[in-house]
């Protein structure tokens, strides 16, 4: 029998090629096993942990101190100091790098908040630039003219796994002496040039939280070469460990977190980061090799001519090893004009129903959030944003279209994180894609081409500020 949806394909295609959207049987058939299970739990973790628990170590800092020098030593730093979040550690190195008031911080509006919120507990000012259409990282030709007397640093996020372009950025920093503080929170072991990411900055953060790469549970961790931005980190909120202070200007205030924070780690954490620390390189090396796997399949013939239309690998260029992802929340863009203008959304309908991954988008652009825009967190009479800038600063100054971030939601999606190299499976996960890409046309009469703009247009939430203490 003959069903109404055959009616409409060539002959020729059997139930294997017809679309699962419309009926026809997923490319995706395995049983997917623990191929996406994260993080690995094994015998060693358990023992680690076990053994800080009965010795009754949990809240104290030797461990934390072992997995501090070691990470620092693995990854070629001079000082590591952990924090019980990612979040926390970025807080950390902010005033470890002198961020205060009055200052300005300029940060990408694609990433997650955490990467900039806390300037605000600092009294500083988050400056947003928009991202490389190609990298989805931080622009390097967006940054220079949003440089004021105010600007002390620049929030480097090396975003969904893939290091940012740090030739171009450090020449920036050198160039009107700024700080560079790199989040590290989505490209655990990623290389640029050689040489590793959390290498580059005055200061790296790294997320340590159970989605991330090197996950411990919950935690972060700050690397510094600077002496003095290790011991104002550990002021600000490691009071317990003050006797490792040792700058005469530091010294006199000793004792008390002067931040007002506690931002230890957990030692059950530090001792299942010890674990990773060990296991991570040839995790790392696998999910490597499963997903450039994955992307040739999609990506380039050897004549360098792109395989399969309207998708495209967001990685380091081929051809050399020293520049490599770290591949947390790995992202292909997305080219709507090779596919006859089909949406994304309606793409990913069709690659999900194949049984696959694909999430259109990321990360909602910050600089459009009331957060950033209208809020005034802490009662100051105006958006916390500007609060500490002259009254004669306007937040509509800091209102600006970044099209590449508010494009976000049809420029790009989220691909299937591998963490095994199993062929089989990952061919069929590519499958799922290249069957939707030879068929997209079946997909056209029904697109409702619904692709939002990833949100509102910059601005329109101004007028006026919004407060807790003013109504
Ligand atoms: C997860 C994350 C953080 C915050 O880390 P937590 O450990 O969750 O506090 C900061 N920046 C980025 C880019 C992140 O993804």
């Amino acid at each position: 029998m003959v069903s109404e949806g055959q009616t409409r394909v060539p002959a020729r295609r059997g139930p294997k090629n017809k679309l699962a959207l419309l009926g026809g049987e997923k490319a995706v058939k395995s049983e997917q096993g623990d191929m996406f299970t994260w993080p690995i739990v094994t015998d060693q973790h358990e023992q680690a942990v076990l053994k800080v628990l009965r010795a009754g170590q949990m809240s104290g800092f030797e461990v934390t101190k072992e997995f501090e020098k070691k990470y620092a030593r693995a990854l070629g730093r001079k000082y590591g100091l952990a924090y019980h979040n990612g979040t926390a550690a970025i807080l950390g190195a902010m005033y470890g790098l002198g961020i205060g008031v009055g200052h300005e911080v300029i940060a990408p509006s694609l990433t997650y908040w955490a990467s900039i919120v806390q300037a605000y507990t600092l009294g500083a000012t988050p400056v947003f630039a928009d991202v490389d259409p190609d990298t989805i990282c931080i622009d390097p030709k967006d940054i220079e003219h949003r440089i004021t007397a105010r600007t002390k640093a620049i929030v480097v996020v090396h975003y969904a796994g893939m290091p940012a372009d740090m030739d171009a950025i450090m020449k920036i920093a050198a160039k009107y002496n700024l700080k560079i503080l790199e989040d590290c929170s989505h490209a655990h072991g990623a290389l640029y040039k050689g040489k590793e990411i959390g290498t580059f900055g005055d200061a790296a953060a790294f997320s340590l939280m159970t989605g991330k790469s090197l996950a411990v549970g919950e935690g972060g961790i700050l690397f510094t070469d600077d002496r003095k931005v290790y011991e104002r980190a550990l002021l600000f909120g490691h009071y317990i460990r003050h006797d490792e202070i040792t700058l005469k200007e530091l010294k006199p205030f000793a004792g008390l977190p002067c931040g007002g924070f506690k931002h230890r780690m957990h030692q059950l954490s530090s001792a299942l980061g010890l674990v990773q620390l060990e296991l991570y390189p040839e995790a790392m090396s696998e999910i490597d090799k499963a997903m450039n796997y994955f992307c040739d399949l999609l990506d380039d013939t050897p004549e360098g001519v792109h395989r399969t239309a309207g998708i495209r690998p967001i990685r380091p260029p081929k051809g050399t090893n020293t520049t490599k992802g770290g591949w947390y929340y790995p992202h292909f863009k997305y080219v709507t004009q090779e596919l006859g203008g089909l949406s994304l959304s309606r793409f990913s309908e069709a690659v999900c129903a194949e049984g696959s991954i694909c999430n259109p988008g990321a990360n909602s652009p910050l600089h459009l959030h009331p957060l950033f825009t209208t809020m005034d967190v802490y009662g100051h009479g105006r958006p916390t944003r500007i609060a500490y800038l002259d009254e004669s600063v306007k937040i509509e100054q800091y209102i600006e279209a970044l099209p590449v971030a508010e494009g976000i939601n049809h420029r790009v999606f989220e691909v299937p994180w591998f963490k095994h190299y199993r062929p089989q499976i990952i061919e069929e996960h590519a499958n799922a894609y290249k069957k939707v890409v030879e068929n997209h046309r079946e997909l056209l009469a029904d697109d409702t081409g619904k692709d939002t703009e990833g949100s509102r247009k910059a601005g329109s939430q101004i007028g006026g500020y919004s407060s807790f203490f003013s109504s």
